[in-house]
Order: structure tokens, then C-alpha cells, then sequence
């Protein structure tokens, strides 16, 4: 057998025993022990672990990185809303792809494959920032898929034109669509027209919902109405919904059952939620993240994202899941093998699934892999192990060296 590329010494997911990869025509052909064949290109992956690689079902690529054109005094959601909404205005095409290139370079570098990017389109954004995103999601189409939600992060009834833009956007290439409630004045109509919008474009929806630590203060029952009314089952995603992380165990059992049977998935933003949530509360902060790994007994499908990198909701980030993941597990206090299984499946197989994308490391699935610096996917998130390698289609994206230490012989 002649193949393309064969990858020798392969982990896989839990398997102890090293396999190698044949790839031929952008497919996988072979994946078992000593594979015999001729091969164009020949690689030795050392035992490392290898998989289809990180997933980000939630990130803003347009407004990246702007730090130096805002101001944080107060650190909260509506001071960053604000102060994005000012720096939105003054975006140019230029600008959002340098931005949002810059950050999908990094993201690929830390071994991720697939991600769904939200592009704010209002009267401020204009179309500006979705056509830069369309020539990103085109131009590393090499390395990563993208999926572009296009997104009414300031209310819609009060912005009408916001919804000819939206509906403008979902005729000429986003892939799905995003609101957020709890900007409108009239949260409920606003749920009503983004489903309303989906249904008419039949595309996905996902929600920015009940950013508080307020149980009483939600959208989500009108969300799961919707939700059910619509069919729409499976195809809707929440983000943050924070103020789960302020109930008791009942309350939130009961809830999680809820979101459960109308087939919503949630994505949590750990990294925002610690930087945003809690402000009034000086001493004891709380952590304000909602406890997705609890949420998965209840049939709940969960994910963990990036969301904002380096502005005023999240005034950090490198586009790392696997920092993120850890980020997760620490501070939900989590140690246990089969909770660090949850958080690695919740940056990787759970959200391909909520953005029903292909995924998996097996004969006949395009031959999309990442190689980690580590020998198995619990200490990858532990250690947060950087990406070493990987391949789209089996062509390689990327790789990284390994840094070099010269120690002295006799110390
Ligand atoms: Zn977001």
C-alpha cells in the first residue's frame, strides 16, 4: 500500500497501546499497530497524544484585542457592553482581520481545529466586521474550520435596522444566529425574532442569557418555550448563564433536567465569567461559573469556550482550550480522573457535537489531528500542555519546537 503520510507511535484516547496513522487523499486509511506501507512523508509522534484536536464553540474574534482603545474602571458586563459599543464604531475592515487573524493564528497554534466566532452586526458595526470575518474563515480554512454566528449583542427592538443587517448577514454566509436578551429591552420579543429569523433561514441558534448571579432575573424559560414551540431542539445553544451557579442542588437538578429534555446545549466562558461576575461582593467573591460538569449527569450537553481575548469583558486570553480547560478544573475544584474526562471532552467532542460538526480519529474521517505534549488527555489538561503538531486533511498546519534546556554536565 503507498499512502501520503503515515504517522508513527501514535496515543490515542484511552489506549495504552501506541498505533500508527496512514493518511491517504486527505483521509484516514490505516490506524493500528506497525502499519506496513510505503509512504510518501513519515513522522514519528513519540508516543504523544493524538486527537481531532480542541474545539471553541464560543469566541468574538472582531472584538479582540482592542484593550488599548477602552477603559476599565468598574469591570463589569455593562462597562465593558459600553465601552466595546464605543471602540465598535471606529472598526474598520482592516482592522477586524488583523485582530481576528492574529487570534486564529494562535488558536491553531494551540491545536485547535474548529470554532464558532460571533460577529456583532448593528448599526455601529455596520457590515464591516462580518465581511472581515468571512475573509478570515476563508483564508485559514487551511487549518481550522469556522463557523460565523451573526450576533445582536445590543437588543434588536430597539435597533430595528439591526434586523434587516441580521437577516442581510444570514443570506450571504453566516451560519448561524445569536442574540442576547438581557440588552433588549423587550427580552421576550427579542427571543421571538431571532428564532423567528432562524427558522426562516433554517440555521442554529445561540444565546448570550442570564449574565447575573440572579436566579430570579432569566430568560430561559422563555428560551425553552421557544425552544419546543420552534422544533427546535438540538439546535440551540446557551452561553454563560451564570446565575446557575447561585443555586442549590435542587433547584439547579431541576433545571438542569429542563434544558436537558428541550435539547439546549450551554457553553460556559470561564475565563469572563471569573472577570465579570461578582463585582458587589468585595470579600468572598464568588466564582459566578455555572458547574457544567454537574449539568452533564443530567443529559445536559456542555461545553467550556474562550469568548473575548484582551478587551473589556476579558481582559486576557491566548485562544488556549487547553488553558481554559484548566482553568476550569481549578477553579471548580475538581481532581478526580473522571471529572478532568468531562472538562477534556467539553473542549472537544462535546462542542463538535452542540455545533454539529464532524469529529473523530478514525478509518474513513478526514485525517484532522493534533499532537499534545503529553501522553495522555487528563495530564494534557493538568499540565496544560501546549500543542505540538497538526494536520488538516493530512496537511500539515503547523508545528511547534520543543524548547531546548542545556544543562550542565556536572553540576
Ligand atoms: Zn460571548
Amino acid at each position: 500500500m503507498l499512502v501520503d503520510l503515515v504517522l508513527r507511535n501514535a496515543r490515542l484516547m484511552h489506549q495504552n497501546t501506541l498505533v500508527d496513522i496512514a493518511i491517504k487523499g486527505g483521509r484516514i486509511v490505516g490506524l493500528q499497530p506497525n502499519i506496513r506501507c510505503d509512504a510518501v512523508e513519515e513522522e514519528d509522534l513519540q508516543g504523544h497524544l493524538a486527537f481531532p484536536g480542541f474545539v471553541d464553540s464560543h469566541i468574538h474574534l472582531d472584538k479582540a484585542c482592542i484593550l488599548d482603545r477602552c477603559s476599565i474602571c468598574a469591570g463589569t458586563l455593562e462597562e465593558a457592553v459600553r465601552e466595546t459599543s464605543k471602540a465598535k464604531a471606529g472598526f474598520s475592515e482592516h482592522d477586524v482581520y488583523e485582530r481576528a487573524s492574529a487570534v486564529v493564528r494562535q488558536a491553531i497554534v494551540h491545536g485547535t481545529t474548529r470554532m464558532r466566532t460571533f460577529v456583532e452586526i448593528d448599526p455601529r458595526a455596520g457590515m464591516r466586521s462580518f465581511e472581515a470575518i468571512k475573509r478570515v474563515r476563508q483564508h485559514f480554512s487551511f487549518a481550522i474550520d469556522i463557523q460565523i454566528c451573526a450576533f445582536a449583542q445590543e437588543g434588536l427592538t430597539n435597533e430595528p435596522e439591526t434586523e434587516q443587517m441580521l437577516e442581510e448577514a444570514l443570506s450571504t454566509g453566516a451560519d448561524l444566529i445569536g442574540g442576547c436578551p438581557y440588552t433588549d429591552p423587550r427580552p421576550e420579543e427579542h427571543i421571538r425574532r431571532i428564532f423567528m429569523l432562524a427558522k426562516k433561514h433554517d440555521v442554529d441558534v445561540d444565546f448570550h442569557l442570564d449574565f447575573s448571579l440572579d436566579p430570579a432575573k432569566t430568560d430561559l424559560p422563555s428560551v425553552i418555550e421557544a425552544t419546543r414551540a420552534n422544533g427546535y431542539e438540538g439546535r440551540v445553544t446557551i452561553g454563560h448563564v451564570t446565575n446557575i451557579s447561585a443555586l442549590d442542588v435542587t433547584a439547579r437538578t431541576k433545571l438542569a433536567l429542563k434544558i436537558a429534555q428541550a435539547g439546549i446545549a450551554l457553553t460556559v466562558l470561564p475565563a469572563t465569567d471569573l472577570f465579570l461576575m461578582g463585582r458587589d461582593h468585595p470579600t468572598n467573591t464568588p466564582r459566578g461559573i455555572a458547574p457544567a460538569h454537574l449539568l452533564l449527569a443530567e443529559g445536559v450537553q456542555a461545553a467550556i469556550a474562550t469568548n473575548n481575548i484582551l478587551n473589556p469583558f476579558t481582559p486576557f486570553g491566548d485562544a488556549s482550550l487547553a488553558r481554559m480547560a484548566n482553568l476550569y478544573a481549578n477553579v471548580m475544584q475538581l481532581s478526580r480522573d473522571s471529572d478532568i474526562d468531562n472538562v477534556f471532552e467539553m473542549v472537544s467532542t462535546r462542542p463538535a457535537a452542540l455545533m454539529r460538526m464532524d469529529y473523530g480519529l478514525c478509518i474513513g474521517a478526514p485525517a484532522d489531528i493534533v499532537v499534545l505534549n503529553a501522553t495522555d488527555h487528563r495530564t494534557a489538561i493538568r499540565t496544560v500542555a501546549p500543542a505540538l503538531a497538526g494536520w488538516k486533511r493530512g496537511r500539515k498546519t503547523f508545528a511547534r519546537e520543543q524548547p531546548k534546556i542545556f544543562e550542565r554536565v556536572n553540576g
